[in-house]
């Protein structure tokens, strides 16, 4: 049964999060990944659960859910993102608050430890929403956020599927192998403002400078209180033509479709186009829901009422 057709009293706050879409089917995830996808998850529900139990914003709330899963390697952002061609990591990330649909986003990055707080600042101490590659990077230190050698990001794991990749390369496109990762947050605060953050690596492989659509407000990443929260992951170049994060607002601003249901439609039609992956959303309402067309994804969710829940596998809601 939908979260939405649940019979719960509306929760003073909400936290949906997720940890990429792909074939993630039991079987094929070994036991050690999934033990240290399991901690990751939970503790980025902790981190993100206590702003928001503390009446803490849902802004602060899905940072700090995104940065526990930035710097943990089992994920695709931050430290463990993907490879790009040429072996190094660039990292994109996007915040947005739902209360004056206030954005900043960074693609590109190389340095910057924590991507989505170079994100916040840009939102807060820019007057831009997208700042790219260097330039990016050389605002953050101008911010003070914390900076590290490039070679910081990089796991073994992830050379080994760069490597496998290039092996297997026939056209020189990025890996569409859905070895994702990608990490999000989604959070509705006791306010009942509304905040979404997506922090990720990329494709495997990526190159010229390839930005996927988790820094594309609209895309991966949006959050509109007259509507919902949408953190995406999946193959970036399909939710940027479909606009998905943006999409799913609409739909429910403007058809009063149900969250669960305006995820639905939009991932089919991403589907339609080519495009896999899923969707995380939550809204003012207190409803939470995530939609994939994926075999899985690592998700979790969590709520003022003691709704707990993390999964990867089905389509467990
Ligand atoms: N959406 C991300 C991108 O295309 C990848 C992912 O979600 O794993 O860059």
């Amino acid at each position: 049964m939908p979260l939405s057709a649940q019979a719960q009293p509306k929760p003073s706050w909400t936290l949906v999060i997720h940890g990429g879409a792909g074939i993630i089917e039991k079987g094929r995830v070994t036991p050690e990944q999934e033990k240290g996808v399991q901690a990751g998850l939970d503790a980025a529900l902790d981190a993100g659960a206590k702003v928001l139990a503390a009446g803490g914003s849902s802004l602060d709330a899905v940072q700090a859910a995104v940065q526990v899963l930035e710097d943990d390697p089992h994920f695709n952002a931050g430290r463990g993102a993907v490879f790009t061609w040429d072996a190094t990591n660039e990292l994109d990330a996007a915040i947005m608050d739902g209360s004056n649909r206030a954005a900043g986003s960074v693609a590109g990055t190389t340095t910057t430890r924590h991507p989505v707080a170079a994100a916040r600042a840009v939102m807060e101490k820019s007057p831009h929403v997208l700042l790219a590659g260097p330039g990016a990077d050389q605002f953050a230190r101008e911010q003070g956020l914390e900076q590290v050698e490039n070679s910081w990001f990089a796991t073994p794991e992830r050379r080994r599927q760069l490597d496998k990749m290039k092996a297997n390369d026939k056209l020189g496109w990025f890996d569409v192998d859905l070895k994702y990762g990608t990490v999000g947050a989604v959070a509705m605060d006791s306010q009942g403002h509304v905040a979404a953050a997506t922090s990720t690596g990329g494709l495997t492989g990526k190159r010229w400078g390839r930005i996927g659509d988790a820094p594309i407000i609209g895309a991966g990443t949006y959050a509109d209180d007259r509507a919902c929260a949408v953190s995406a992951t999946g193959a970036g170049e399909f939710f940027i033509r479909e606009g998905v994060a943006h999409e799913i607002c609409a739909r429910v601003r403007f058809k009063n479709e149900t969250l669960q249901q305006a995820a639905d439609v939009v991932m089919a039609e991403t589907k339609q186009l080519g495009g896999s992956g899923g969707v995380i959303v939550t809204g003012p309402s207190g409803e939470m829901a995530w939609s994939f067309n994926t075999p899985g994804m690592y998700r979790g969710r969590a709520s003022s009422n003691g709704d707990r829940l993390v999964a990867f596998y089905g389509d467990e809601r």
